[in-house]
C-alpha cells in the first residue's frame, strides 16, 4: 500500500546510508552558512531589510504583480496568469505544440516540480531534459528531489558513479571531476539542440520586468539563452519591487543557502533578445502561478510566502536530518514544507506535516527572512486539529495527568525517582517500548532515564 502519512513514509524511507549522507551534507551547509554570515558584518541588518522587503511585497502583491506583468510586456515578453497547475501545464504544452517544439531543456525549478510539468510535457510526447546536475541525476534515476536546493543530497558519489556507468555508458569512475565532465558532455548537445528552455524564477523585479535566476553551474544561463523560446515559471509571490531590493535578497540568499557570498551565475534577463543583440531567445513567456498562493496569502500563515527557498531551515532541522526529504511526500520538505504544503494544498492530504517538528526553533534562527516558522507550525497544527474535529483522545487525560504530577513537588520527585529505578533496571538504552512508544524504538533506541535526577544531584553537589 502507498504510504500516506509522514510517519508511514518516514518508516518506508528509513535508510541508514541516506541518513548519514543527509546528516553530513546538512551539517556542512549549516557550518558554511554560519561562517559566511560571520564574514559579512552587515548580515544581520540585511536580514532585517530582506524581511521588510518581502513582507512589504506580500502586503502589496496585487500592485506589484500588475506592475511586473506590464514591465515584462513592455520589454517584449508575454505574461500568462495560471490559476493552478493544470492551467500552467496546458499553457506550456500548447505553446510547444503551436511552435513545433520537439525538445526542451529545463533548469532547476521547484515550482515546476510542484506542478508536475515534466510529467505533463512527456505525456504530450515531448523530450524534457533537466540541466541542473542534481536534477539530472534525479531524472535519470527516476527518483525525487530530497532537498529544495540540493536534490540528491541523499546520494553519495559511488551511487552516482554506478548510475552514470549504467545510464550514460561511461566507464565506472567515482571521481567527481570525471562525473561532472560526463554530465557536461552529455548535456552540451542537448542545450544546443533544444527548441525551448524552461526555467524557474528566483526573483522577478516589478519595476523593470527582470527575471533573476541563480545557479552554480551556469545551466540556467544556457537554458534561458540558447533555445529560441524561453518559458519562465514563477510563483506569484516571488517578486521584489526594484533592483536595489533584489541586491538585498541576493546578499542573503547565497550566504544562507550555500555559504557563498554570491552564487557563481546570477542571471538578470529583461525581455527576449532585442533586435541588435546576439544572444537570447526570440520569445519570452512568463507564467505566473497561483496554485493555492492567494488562499495562503489570505490566511494567518501568509508570512510563509516570504520564503526565498534558500534551504537553510531544512539544514538545521533535526526532523529533516533524520527523516530525509522524501518522508514529507511534498516537493517542499522540511520546516518550510511543513507549513507551505498544507497552506497551499490543504489539510485533508497534508494536515500531518506540521506535526513533523520538534518546535526547537532552529529554523527561525537560520531563516534569512526571520520567518516565524514555529508559530506558523502551531497555526497549521491548530487548523489540522479543527478539521479532524478536535484533539487526540489521549491528549486531554494525558496532559491532565502531566499537569497533576508536574505541579505537585512530592508527586514530581516520586515520578523522577521511579524513572531512576527504571533506568537502573534497564541499562543505558531502551530498545523496545510497548504501545505507541514502540514507534520510536522500532527504528532507534531511546536513552534510558537518568538513574539520578538533577534535583538530587544538585542537592549533593551544590556545596
Ligand atoms: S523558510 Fe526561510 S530558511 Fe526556510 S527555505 Fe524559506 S527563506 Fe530559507
Amino acid at each position: 500500500m502507498t504510504p500516506v502519512t509522514f510517519r508511514e513514509r518516514s518508516v518506508e524511507e528509513l535508510d541508514t546510508q541516506k541518513v548519514v549522507n543527509i546528516g553530513k551534507a546538512t551539517r556542512r551547509k549549516t557550518a558554511d552558512r554560519i561562517k559566511a554570515s560571520a564574514a559579512y558584518p552587515p548580515m544581520e541588518q540585511m536580514r532585517d531589510r530582506a524581511r521588510e522587503i518581502r513582507l512589504h511585497t506580500l502586503a502589496n502583491l496585487s500592485e506589484y504583480l500588475e506592475q511586473f506583468a506590464g514591465s515584462v510586456e513592455r520589454a517584449g515578453g508575454h505574461v500568462y496568469f495560471a490559476a493552478d497547475a493544470a492551467e500552467a501545464n496546458h499553457y506550456v504544452s500548447q505553446l510547444a505544440a503551436d511552435r513545433g517544439v520537439r525538445s526542451i531543456v529545463k533548469s532547476k525549478s521547484m515550482v515546476t516540480e510542484e506542478i508536475g510539468l515534466n510529467h505533463h510535457l512527456e505525456s504530450k510526447g515531448l523530450d524534457v531534459v533537466e540541466s541542473d546536475l542534481g536534477e539530472f541525476i534525479v531524472q535519470i534515476s527516476g527518483d525525487r528531489p530530497v532537498h529544495i536546493i540540493s536534490p540528491v543530497m541523499h546520494m553519495d558519489r559511488y551511487e552516482v558513479a554506478e548510475l552514470f556507468a549504467e545510464v550514460l555508458g561511461m566507464e565506472y569512475s567515482d571521481d567527481p571531476v570525471a562525473l561532472n565532465a560526463a554530465a557536461r558532455r552529455h548535456l552540451r548537445s542537448i542545450f544546443l539542440g533544444a527548441d525551448m528552455g524552461i526555467s524557474g524564477v528566483n526573483f522577478g523585479v516589478a519595476d523593470t520586468g527582470t527575471i533573476t535566476t541563480v545557479t552554480n553551474e551556469g545551466n540556467a544561463r544556457l537554458t534561458t539563452t540558447t533555445p529560441r523560446i524561453h518559458v519562465a515559471i514563477m510563483g506569484m509571490e516571488r517578486l521584489v519591487p526594484n533592483a536595489g531590493d533584489l541586491m538585498v535578497m541576493l546578499e542573503v540568499l547565497a550566504r544562507s543557502g550555500t555559504g557563498q557570498a554570491l552564487t557563481v551565475y546570477t542571471n538578470l534577463m529583461t525581455g527576449p533578445r532585442a533586435f541588435d543583440e546576439q544572444d537570447g531567445p526570440d520569445e519570452l513567456h512568463v507564467v505566473i502561478l497561483d496554485n493555492g498562493r492567494s488562499k495562503a496569502l489570505a490566511s494567518s500563515s501568509a508570512e510563509i510566502l516570504a520564503c526565498i527557498r534558500c534551504g537553510a531551515c531544512l539544514n538545521v532541522c533535526p526532523v529533516f536530518r533524520e527523516a530525509g526529504g522524501h518522508a514529507y511526500g511534498s516537493v517542499y520538505p522540511g520546516p518550510i514544507g511543513a507549513v507551505l504544503t498544507p497552506a497551499l494544498f490543504g489539510h485533508d492530504e497534508w494536515g500531518d506535516l506540521p506535526f513533523a517538528s520538534s518546535l526547537c526553533g532552529a529554523c527561525k534562527d537560520a531563516c534569512p527572512i526571520r520567518i516565524d516558522i514555529p508559530s506558523l507550525l502551531l497555526e497549521q497544527r491548530a487548523e489540522s486539529m479543527n478539521r479532524r474535529g478536535g484533539e487526540f483522545a489521549w491528549l486531554k487525560p494525558g496532559m491532565a495527568a502531566y499537569r497533576r504530577i508536574a505541579t505537585n513537588p512530592t508527586l514530581w520527585r516520586g515520578f523522577l525517582a521511579a524513572g531512576g529505578v527504571f533506568g537502573k533496571a534497564t541499562g543505558d538504552w531502551l530498545t523496545k517500548l510497548p504501545f505507541q512508544a514502540g514507534n520510536w524504538t522500532s527504528t532507534r533506541d531511546l536513552p534510558a532515564p537518568a538513574t539520578q535526577s538533577f534535583h538530587s544531584w544538585w542537592k549533593e553537589h551544590r556545596g
